[in-house]
């Protein structure tokens, strides 16, 4: 496995794979890898000659007092673990190389980045939108691989790639979980001991929120009630939002139709820490 830093033998890297006829599949990481990664990775081995995992923690994406300095990183660690899930490159560019001085162009994709993380997280689908776009033209991709875990995440992606017309097919795969289901993620480590025993009641709430809609909950209000009364549970927990929406354009009507594809999406700060989380389900039919 190779490690590329620079942008320019990236390019040649990947104009060289795609002139031999390999496909060549990417995986966007801020790096901190864990299983979740991993499953990413070894799928895209599975499934393209050549994989690319990107390692970028993208100071674009975060805002005025988020976790950009503290971020974990740990290259070593990294590259160890992506070349034993199957990468065939790690791309881990310098920031300065990223967004040299004069750099001014990004990336919008309209309302579907303005919901939920977008209000919260004012910019942050513009940095990741800007930065995946940067990844994608710089890894020249046939196949790019997605986490569900970052839910709204994806749809923006999928925005981007059909809008400007990007020849990349995208694959969006589950959520992998620790035992007591919550969603792996690198912010996890910033979890005291406590405090990760109670964060399994972000999955908590959100079996509850898809076990009242099999059992005939349709109104939003009520399955949002159910999601919330579990977080409420948490000690120094304060909840962004713990919400029912429309899985394809994260609409919030009264009541969902049955047939409906609802995703439930939550995100909570624990002390410091905001995890965010989300299970897709279908509206049962009477
Ligand atoms: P991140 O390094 O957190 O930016 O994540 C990089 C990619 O891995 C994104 O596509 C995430 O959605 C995906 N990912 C993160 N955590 C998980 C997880 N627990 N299960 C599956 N994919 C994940």
């Amino acid at each position: 496995m190779q490690v590329i830093t620079a942008i320019s033998e990236m390019q040649q890297w990947s104009q060289q794979q795609r002139r031999m006829g390999k496909t060549i599949g990417v995986v966007p990481t801020m790096g901190y890898l864990h299983d979740g990664h991993c499953s990413l990775i070894e799928r895209a081995a599975t499934e393209c000659d050549a994989v690319v995992t990107t390692i970028f923690v993208n100071p674009l994406q975060f805002g005025q007092g988020e976790d950009f300095e503290r971020y974990p990183r740990d290259m070593e660690r990294d590259t160890t673990i992506a070349r034993a899930a199957g990468s065939s490159v790690v791309f881990a560019p310098t920031t300065a190389e990223m967004y040299p001085s004069g750099f001014a162009t990004t990336i919008d994709v309209g309302p579907i980045a303005e919901r939920f993380e977008g209000a919260f997280r004012p910019g942050h689908f513009r940095g990741v939108a800007t930065v995946v776009a940067k990844l994608f033209n710089l890894t020249q991709p046939h196949v790019a691989y997605f986490g569900q875990k970052d839910y709204q995440q994806c749809l923006v992606i999928s925005q981007m790639v059909r809008d400007l017309n990007m020849d990349i097919t995208l694959r969006i795969l589950p959520t992998v979980r620790d035992q007591d289901g919550l969603a792996m993620s690198s912010r996890n480590v910033y979890l005291s001991a406590e405090q990760r025993r109670t964060a399994s009641l972000l999955y908590r709430a959100l079996q509850a929120g898809i076990d009242a809609i099999a059992r005939g909950e349709r109104r939003r209000e009520h399955i949002n009630k159910r999601m919330q009364e579990i977080l409420d549970q948490i000690p120094d927990a304060r909840i962004d939002y713990a919400a029912a929406a429309t899985a394809e354009r994260l609409e919030e009507p009264d009541e969902f139709p049955p047939g409906a594809s609802v995703v439930l999406l939550l995100a909570v700060r624990i002390g410091s820490t905001r995890l965010i989380d989300n299970m897709l389900t279908t509206v049962p039919y009477d």
